[in-house]
């Protein structure tokens, strides 16, 4: 483990290791470029930057990989409205975020600056939600979408 030097003390690995699961050498991988590039990057393009750090994985490996990490909740599947799912990392120093994506070129922006009306209103929608529906809110999935500047024009 940790044979590259990468990952070690990040959030992702307290994650894994105090709920048991082991770090093999594709999810260290993955996770590795996941944490380093910060962004949402799909399948085949996480699959391009893990072959530098491990060779011997393939593509199948790194769609149940993924599959995998995502269900442990260690990271995000990012649906932005096209055929393809993205991927971003989930660790304790990564800020809670929501996404704008542009509908003409797929870019993701993350939208993490809210203000305390924002926050507030937030609150008061979850606990309506919760009310009316008789449910007990454990998180939220917003996502805008637009033109982005370079689109634009
Ligand atoms: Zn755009
Ligand atoms: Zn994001």
């Amino acid at each position: 483990m940790n044979r590259n030097g990468l990952g070690r003390n990040k959030g992702w690995h307290r994650i894994m290791h105090g709920r048991g699961f082991r770090v093999t050498a594709p999810r260290e991988a993955v996770l590795s470029v996941l944490e380093k590039e910060k962004t949402h990057l799909s399948a085949k393009e996480i699959y391009a930057k893990v072959i530098v750090i491990e060779p011997s994985v393939g593509l199948t490996t790194i769609y149940r990989t993924l599959e995998m990490l995502a269900e442990m909740g260690v990271i995000n599947r990012v649906e932005i409205g096209d055929k393809t799912t993205r991927y971003e990392i989930k660790s304790n120093s990564s800020k809670h975020h929501h996404h704008i994506i542009c509908t003409n070129c797929r870019k993701v922006i993350d939208y993490s600056e809210f203000s305390e009306e924002e926050k507030k209103l937030f609150t008061k929608m979850t606990k309506n939600i919760e009310k009316k529906y008789n449910v007990k809110i454990t998180g939220h999935n917003v996502q805008f979408f637009g033109i982005c500047l370079d689109c634009e024009k």
